[in-house]
């Protein structure tokens, strides 16, 4: 990290910090099959997420107990509340941008025992889904309407304007993170946003969980050990 500038974390929700995509996993338990012929549109980039996430929610049948139910099964990657511990320690910004819903993400949250802003949804910006008389409401409040992708949440917008100036580091796994993953200063990938970053030779660190970012971040801002006691070391490991 040249100069040591001061860092912000952007971070993916869905197959980032949960083990699988909660959107996918409520699609294929409660709405009607046709939701996949919409997901190809949107792979195929026919259509953006926006279009595709109102789409596919819209062939939801459940009701909210069925889909709290859902949601509380839903794994949380087992090594994220200790990087989460790590980053508020450091006093690095952490923000949470999905393409996935506000109410959802905070119960993931706080069923894996996350407490303080993410729980509490400060540090989290995504679309919303309320139930109204019985039917699912969904609401984009971070659509970017001068984005060209359609975004539901346009990550690459919200980027550029929370802690602008601070050194941008991206954590993700979905084509819905490549627009914010192309800007940003450093990339931890894994999934289809690798395999993108890959295809199109940006730089990205492959990772499985957040013990690899943590050990990858610790090494990044260990202060540099002073050469005099390096020195010092090696000369009392030879004698
Ligand atoms: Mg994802
Ligand atoms: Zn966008």
């Amino acid at each position: 990290m040249a100069q040591n500038p001061k860092p912000v974390i952007f971070c993916d929700f869905d197959g980032t910090i949960t083990e699988i995509d909660v959107t996918d996993q409520i699609l294929s338990e409660l709405a009607h099959p046709s939701w996949r012929e919409v997901e190809q549109e949107w792979v195929r980039g026919t259509i953006g997420s926006r279009e595709c996430l109102e789409r596919q929610m819209a062939l939801v049948k459940a009701s909210e107990r069925e889909l709290n139910a859902l949601v509380d099964a839903i794994p949380v990657d087992s090594s994220f509340a200790g990087f989460y511990d790590f980053v508020e320690k450091r006093g690095i910004p952490f923000f949470i941008l999905s393409d996935g819903f506000h109410s959802v993400i905070r119960r993931v949250l706080r069923k894996a025992g996350l407490g303080g802003p993410l729980a509490s949804g400060r540090r989290v910006f995504a679309s919303t889904l309320e139930w109204d008389a019985g039917f699912l409401r969904i609401q984009f409040p971070f659509a970017n309407p001068g984005c060209r992708h359609g975004c539901a949440t346009c990550k690459l917008a919200l980027m550029k304007k929370l802690e602008s100036r601070r050194w941008k580091i991206f954590i993700g796994d979905g084509l819905s993170d490549r627009f914010a993953a192309e800007r940003a200063d450093l990339v931890y990938a894994k999934g289809h946003l690798l395999a993108y970053c890959r295809d199109r030779g940006l730089k990205a660190r492959p990772f499985e969980n957040f013990t690899e970012v943590q050990e990858d971040l610790e090494k990044r801002f260990a202060p540099r050990p002073a050469r005099r006691r390096l020195t010092s070391r090696r000369v009392l490991a030879a004698s």
